[in-house]
């Protein structure tokens, strides 16, 4: 299979540093194994995505050196495949709606605690889900989060056994991760279903404003693009455990993952999109070139 690969910016402000390296790597990783780099445009958020970003990045990524086929895949034209994977995700049983506020949930909860999905979700809608009896009755234009425990006890989702130093068994999934090893090789990242009940959570997979969100769409967006690399910085880490679970209820191929190091500001702090004073584009009209960017990303 060819090694194939993406960058998936949002086109919601100018890129950085960071997203230069992230580009730039993905890209270089491709090109050494003969593969592809793709280019997706991920504005499932309408309301923050804006065409001018959009020609911008594009512009920027161009000017570093990167190509890479057309038209590029944007999520904006592919909700009804989020739709069609939401309507099996809630014929399994799996999804129930919710109502609840950001402030409701701090309120329920006696002790926050955030997960790689914002603060760990305590399952007050859970029992909604029986006011929708039949399956092919899913409601519209509603949050939707996943029952992970019931994910968890699906077929197919934990489906390795492990042998524990007390002579146990546990059931754990995993993920092949390049760059995991003691000596940056490639290494197995497992993870147990109390891993993703008690650190993960209800994960929400629609937004009522949007009709998809983040966890969904990108494993929709990486199987139809038939990504074999996901290369992508260290902070979406957490995440990728929750990508791994869809593509088991949805019957998906798992890529191999590299998290990348993040690009810091002097402070140590990591670069946001406002962060405009380490825009591409800033150093381009001050006159630097693609190369003193792979420099100062340490690509050189
Ligand atoms: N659009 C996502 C971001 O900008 C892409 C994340 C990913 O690579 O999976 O963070």
């Amino acid at each position: 299979m060819t090694f194939t690969t993406r960058f998936a910016p949002s086109p919601t402000g100018p890129l950085h540093l960071g997203h230069a390296y992230s580009a730039l790597l993905a890209h270089d990783m491709a090109m050494s194994e003969g593969g592809d780099f793709l280019l997706r445009i991920d504005d499932l958020d309408a309301t923050r995505s804006r065409p001018e970003w959009e020609d911008q990045l594009k512009s920027d990524l161009a000017w570093l050196g990167l190509r890479w086929p057309t038209p590029c895949r944007r999520e904006s034209d592919s909700m009804a495949e989020y739709d069609a994977a939401l309507d099996r995700l809630w014929s399994m049983g799996l999804l129930y709606p919710c109502t609840c506020s950001r402030r409701d949930i701090r309120e329920a909860l006696s002790a926050p605690q955030e997960g790689p999905d914002g603060l760990i979700y305590p399952g007050t809608c859970r029992e909604k889900r029986a006011a929708f009896p039949r399956p092919g009755d899913r409601p519209r234009d509603v949050t939707l989060r996943l029952d992970m425990a019931q994910a968890c006890r699906m077929a197919g989702v934990f489906d390795h056994q492990l042998e524990t130093p007390e002579g146990g068994c546990r059931r754990v999934a995993g993920f092949t991760e390049s760059g995991a090893g003691p000596a940056g090789d490639t290494g197995r990242i497992e993870f147990t279903p109390e891993d993703m009940c008690a650190g993960v959570g209800d994960v929400v997979l629609a937004r009522k404003d949007v009709g998809a969100a983040y966890h969904l769409a990108v494993v929709i967006d990486d199987d139809a693009q038939k990504i074999t690399h996901v290369i992508r910085g260290q902070d979406l880490f957490e995440a990728t455990r929750i990508h791994v679970v869809l593509q088991h209820l949805l019957g998906l191929p798992t890529p191999v993952y590299h998290h990348h190091r993040l690009i810091r500001d002097e402070a140590g702090k990591r670069l946001a999109k406002r962060d405009d004073a380490r825009a591409i584009a800033r150093y381009r009209d001050d006159g630097a070139s693609p190369q003193d960017i792979r420099d100062m990303v340490g690509l050189g």
